[in-house]
């Protein structure tokens, strides 16, 4: 039920001329005092989205700074993820409840998975977002355990959150993305904030020269030399993209040769992906200048990059986002970026000045026409968003931050 991920291998030292000193004293400071102590994380998959992309960075750079951390994933469950994807939706805020039959269904695959995840015995979990939420309830012995939640819970559904609280109060910490996100019940002294992180090293952010990224762009039919616009985010109906075509098409009134690239990913653990890109292409209405392209396409890490930095601009028209690591990956690149008023996103840009938030489609409209005719002021953008993810965005920080956590809950 649960399988491990062999880590790759990657050097800490690389990252050193990227970002702040400081972190590395820190973070060998704290992996000497881990000596000895098991560290696991286990969350839904090992790829797609964004807490698969954070793990598979942060847990490989904590074996290299010789800390004993693994990674596991919860294997291929339709029944279970699809019930799992109806919770990450309630506990977004949608409305309704969890039936009888779904609650011990959920429940009961919990318990089965402890009895699985009892023999590892590690000093320390670290469970993320709601899938394994409740395993800690089965579980025995003396560890201790860390709920992570990357969703946007300012505005929970209660019956789902309230449901969930008994298992949720069984946690040592929680953390969360932004403070707002914490839930009710939940002891404040025991949750601690953490902005995700972005890998600069990594097949998705690596430097990559235009042309090469020109090159890699022009293979999906994408005519290079004209103005691209991009989302690049899981099929999702929080993430709106209805409302980023719609926006498209009311921008093309002004540049009529327009590209619009809706890319997104079909990971194990989101069965709703699969129908949101099929409505999605109806929705495009056979428009020649709307690619919708993912994984199956031959869309991974190295596309994804490539498409951040060929396009004009990038959007995250979310309407709730936990983080939005996509905003930031594409500041990174020192791309303008027209992102959502919502959840992480709005931590992330500051308005008119290293990126723009919105809300209607109008507003995203014009925003895509201003960037679009404002050369100076897309590319004054750009630059001040990267320096907004050098500063506080890169994974040496985030490192810093478990580390330092794990040492404060097992050593104190
Ligand atoms: N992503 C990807 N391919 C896609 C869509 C998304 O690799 O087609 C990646 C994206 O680059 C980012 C992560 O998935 O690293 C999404 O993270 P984010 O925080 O934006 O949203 P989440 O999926 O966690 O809701």
């Amino acid at each position: 039920m649960i399988k491990e991920v062999e880590l790759r291998k990657c050097e800490i030292a690389q990252y050193r001329n990227l970002t702040e000193s400081t972190h590395y004293d820190e973070i060998y400071e704290y992996a000497a005092k881990l000596k000895g102590k098991k560290i696991i994380h286990l969350n839904a998959t090992s790829s797609g989205g964004g807490v698969a992309e954070i793990l598979n960075t942060l847990v490989p750079l904590m074996d290299c700074v010789k800390v004993n951390a693994r990674w596991f994933y919860i294997e291929k469950n339709s029944k279970f993820f699809h019930l799992t994807k109806e919770i990450h939706n309630f506990l977004q805020g949608k409305k309704g409840d969890l039936t009888k039959e779904e609650k011990n269904f959920f429940l009961e695959t919990n318990k089965e998975m402890a009895k699985e995840m009892q023999s590892l015995k590690p000093d320390l979990w670290i469970l993320h977002d709601p899938q394994p939420v409740a395993t800690q309830g089965f579980l025995s012995g003396s560890h201790k355990a860390i709920w992570r939640s990357h969703i946007d819970t300012s505005k929970t559904n209660r019956k789902v959150w309230n449901f969930l609280l008994p298992y949720l109060k069984k946690y040592d910490l929680y953390i969360f993305s932004m403070r707002r996100y914490i839930g009710e019940g939940l002891e404040y002294k025991k949750t601690r904030i953490f902005p995700p992180a972005i890998d600069p090293l990594n097949q998705k952010n690596v430097e990559m020269d235009r042309s090469s990224a020109k090159k890699i762009v022009g293979k999906f039919g994408i005519d290079t030399e004209r103005p691209l616009i991009s989302q690049i985010s899981r099929f999702d109906p929080w993430k709106d993209p209805w409302g980023v075509i719609d926006a498209y098409r009311v921008a093309k009134n002004k540049f009529p040769n327009l590209q619009l690239a809706l890319i997104g990913v079909f990971s194990l653990d989101d069965p709703q992906a699969q129908k949101i890109a099929s409505e999605l292409i109806k929705y495009s209405n056979k428009d020649k200048n709307i690619h919708i392209l993912s994984n199956k396409d031959g869309v991974h890490a190295l596309e994804v990059n490539a498409f951040q930095r060929v396009s004009d601009i990038v959007i995250q028209k979310s309407i709730k986002e936990g983080f939005g690591m996509t905003v930031t990956e594409a500041m990174w690149k020192e791309k303008p970026v027209i992102g959502g008023r919502a959840g992480g996103i709005l931590e992330q840009i500051e308005d008119g000045v290293n990126g723009f938030l919105v809300t209607t489609v109008q507003e995203t409209a014009d925003r895509i026409v201003q960037l679009l005719e404002d050369e100076n002021l897309a590319k004054r953008m750009g630059q001040k968003g990267k320096e907004t993810v050098r500063k506080k965005y890169l994974i040496p920080r985030l490192l810093r931050d478990h580390l330092k956590l794990y040492d404060e809950i097992l050593n104190s």
